[in-house]
């Protein structure tokens, strides 16, 4: 499958040639064997990625076509083909939903051969971090540490209560992998915004600074729902009360301040680079 797509970013046709079902493993040399090993580590990263990207761009192109009005709808303006062609990116290389639905595989897989250990420590090693003193991006990281818990918490709590039937409740692992993408997604722009205010200063960097902060706060708003539906989900009498009153706590602080001040400091950038077409 995909024998005609050549990914660039993972070895080109080395990689395409592994994944092909009409290729089997002899037909590889050690190198090529290598290299479609060491992707398949990545192939959780690799399932984010295609579904926070692509999302993000459907919303980018939903939006500007609406600000054309009218003139977005029809095919002489170009913005009408790139809402068009946006669409299919949900569907195709693993639809969205499929590959929501193997995201949390990875993390059972982990749980089985004793990779990941969920147990009381590793809860309380998770929630020690949310405590953690950071002197820069403090409320960012600690929104990266309180969604890593969450989704510790709330695998352990589905798996006591699914136990090997998870791999069947497609709802629930839905759920889980949304809080995933959701911290990978927080996590990668923390890392990056520090490397960078850390190399050229936070006033070289305040367009990074307040999109991390911009991306943090939508993503504790999602993280709050799905972890809510996730409870309501899996949970029931005292237990459910208890994670409602958990998730309560530890979403407590993430009340962000001036994000219209922020949201248009971004606008003013991409208006002053001058870099949009159409
Ligand atoms: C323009 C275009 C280019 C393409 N290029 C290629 C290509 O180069 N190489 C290639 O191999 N294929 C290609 N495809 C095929 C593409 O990969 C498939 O369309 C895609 O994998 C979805 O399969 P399907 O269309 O059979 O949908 P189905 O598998 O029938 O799924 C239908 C819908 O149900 C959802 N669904 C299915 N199971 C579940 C579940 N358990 N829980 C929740 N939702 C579920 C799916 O997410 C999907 O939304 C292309 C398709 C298009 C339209």
């Amino acid at each position: 499958m995909f024998q005609d797509v050549k990914p660039s970013s993972f070895g080109g046709t080395f990689i395409v040639k592994a994944a092909s079902d009409a290729c089997t493993p002899e037909d590889l040399t050690s190198e090529q064997k290598l290299i479609a090993q060491t992707a398949s580590q990545f192939a959780m990263e690799c399932s984010v990625c295609k579904v926070y990207s692509s999302e993000a761009f459907d919303t980018v192109v939903d939006e500007a076509l609406q600000l054309h009005g009218g003139a977005g709808f029809i095919q002489d303006y170009e913005i009408e083909s790139v809402y068009r062609d946006s669409r299919i990116n949900r569907i195709f290389e693993g639809t969205n939903e499929i590959n929501r639905l193997v995201l949390p595989m990875h993390f059972l897989r982990k749980v089985k051969s004793g990779e990941l250990v969920l147990n009381q420590e590793t809860l309380e090693q998770a929630y020690g971090a949310i405590k953690e003193e950071n002197d820069l991006l403090p409320l960012e990281k600690k929104a990266v540490h309180t969604v890593r818990y969450l989704l510790l918490l709330l695998l352990s709590e589905a798996l006591k209560v699914a136990k090997e039937h998870i791999v069947h409740e497609q709802e629930a692992l839905m759920k889980l992998s949304n809080l995933a993408i959701g911290l990978y997604a927080m996590e990668s722009a923390v890392i990056r915004t520090e490397k960078a205010v850390r190399k050229n200063g936070k006033e070289n960097e305040q367009l990074k600074v307040d999109l991390t902060e911009l991306v943090v706060d939508l993503t504790m708003r999602e993280v709050r729902d799905e972890a809510t539906q996730l409870i309501n989900g899996i949970a029931t009498g005292k237990k459910h009360q208890a994670l409602h009153y958990e998730l309560q706590t530890v979403m407590s602080d993430f009340q962000y301040e001036g994000t219209f001040t922020k949201t248009r400091r971004v606008a003013d950038s991409l208006i002053e680079s001058d870099r949009y077409t159409c």
